[in-house]
């Protein structure tokens, strides 16, 4: 199935795939249009200052209610609502997995909207370079405004106090500021650099929300000719649904260079297969024993991307594998964690903790805050974040 950029493109091949279900697809993939649109019609700050949200209800009160109506709803409801047959809601929940990695039951409607209009909107774009270029981009505009960004500086504990924060590095230097906001994980926060009993309200959270697997990834450098002409960007692999959520179930593909050649030396492609993964399958091994284990889960991958493209082993330059341990050590996510998963089924998006925490003058950003992972989500957390911040501050 190929998700077309044109929406009527996708509802057509989608169709013909389930004859029976098109009237159905159709009013489904609509309602999530009706959920992008109220979003895109308002300026989206930050849900916990008074001021903004009564401005915006003036200024858009539809919107507003229709936005809240989905609040606390989950996708999964919303199709079954329109949509009867088993595979077709299969294809849905891959749907929402792919993003969330939890089925459609456990995808709150809200996010679902934004994610399967704004690709027929807007489109999927890569920015060219890379992803590295929009923490770039971020940075200039950061130092442009007098800002300065410590790169490499561990922080090792944040101390609130009833005046501002203290951020310790690992360099032994104190860093005080009168409001900070932490983007690592809340999980991170505050088990490990907030020295202070756990809030209960985290621990409320906590008992809501669990952390996802991380990922195993499989970095490879290809000559060009192991891919087709006219092969897409993007691909998802799986042989049979009950795995959807297995550990190294569902397959991920990324191939960067489909879109931007520059990224390679000519000739060549960079392919990021990559597939969730928990930490505990890659703990308590030997130095040998991992590299085995890695070597192991590498090739079982290549014998599943063969079926997509065969000969595609036998065009590798370059391989790298990373795993839960990679995520957590590089990016000091607890577990290697993509973000907080519902334990249960939730009330959409109701029970996710906004940008303030029990502590006045420390906030959290990131994927473990509303409205949860993603880029277009995270950098929604970053702005809404900011905005509180400064009406603190005003
Ligand atoms: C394999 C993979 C593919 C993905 N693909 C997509 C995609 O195609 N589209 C999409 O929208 N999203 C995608 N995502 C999701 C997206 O990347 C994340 O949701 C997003 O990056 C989370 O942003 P964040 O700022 O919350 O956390 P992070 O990106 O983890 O940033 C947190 C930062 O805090 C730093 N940090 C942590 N602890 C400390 C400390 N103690 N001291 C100093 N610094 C610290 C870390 O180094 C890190 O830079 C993907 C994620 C993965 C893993």
């Amino acid at each position: 199935m190929r998700v077309h950029r044109d929406y009527e493109a996708f509802l057509q091949e989608l169709g013909d795939r389930f004859p029976q279900e098109r009237a159905g697809i159709r009013r489904f993939y609509d309602t999530c249009w009706q959920i992008f649109n109220c979003l895109n019609a308002i300026e989206l700050l930050s849900l916990q200052e008074y001021r903004y949200l009564f401005r915006v209800f003036f200024q858009n009160p539809g919107a507003c209610l229709g936005l809240a109506r989905f609040l606390p709803q989950n996708i999964g409801d919303v199709a079954r609502r329109y949509i009867r047959d088993p595979e077709l809601l299969r294809f849905i929940d891959m749907e929402c997995y792919c993003w969330s990695v939890v089925p459609a039951d456990r995808t709150p409607a809200i996010n679902a909207g934004m994610v399967f209009s704004d690709r027929h909107y807007g489109g999927i774009n890569y920015p060219q370079g890379g992803v590295g270029q929009i923490g770039l981009a971020l940075v200039r505009g950061l130092e442009r405004h007098g800002g300065q960004i410590r790169y490499g500086a561990r922080v090792t504990a944040i101390v609130p106090d009833r005046d501002g924060v203290t951020v310790r590095l690992a360099n032994g230097e104190s860093l005080r500021a009168r409001r900070v906001i932490s983007n690592a994980t809340r999980w991170d926060t505050f088990d490990r650099l907030v020295p202070l009993p756990l809030p209960a309200s985290e621990q409320r959270w906590r008992e809501r929300y669990q952390p996802s697997p991380s990922f195993l990834s499989l970095h490879l450098g290809i000559r060009a000719e192991a891919l087709p002409a006219a092969t897409d960007c993007h691909h998802i692999l799986l042989e049979d649904w009950q795995h959807l959520e297995a550990e190294q179930g569902t397959v991920f593909v990324s191939i960067p260079t489909l879109l931007d050649p520059t990224l390679a030396p000519p000739g060549r492609h960079i392919v990021h297969t990559f597939t969730p993964s928990w930490l505990a399958h890659w703990q308590n091994l030997s130095p040998s024993a991992y590299k085995a284990r890695k070597a192991e889960a590498a090739q079982t991958l290549l014998a599943r991307l063969e079926r997509l493209w065969p000969g595609l082993t036998a065009a590798i330059e370059v391989q790298a594998v990373g795993t839960p341990r990679t995520h957590r050590r590089f990016l000091g996510r607890m577990d290697g964690s993509y973000g907080p998963i519902p334990r249960d089924r939730p009330w959409g998006l109701v029970g996710m903790p906004f940008n303030r925490t029990p502590f006045p003058n420390l906030f959290c950003v990131g994927d473990s805050t509303f409205p949860g992972q993603g880029l277009n989500a995270v950098a929604f957390s970053g702005f809404a974040c900011g905005h509180l911040v400064a009406s603190t501050l005003a």
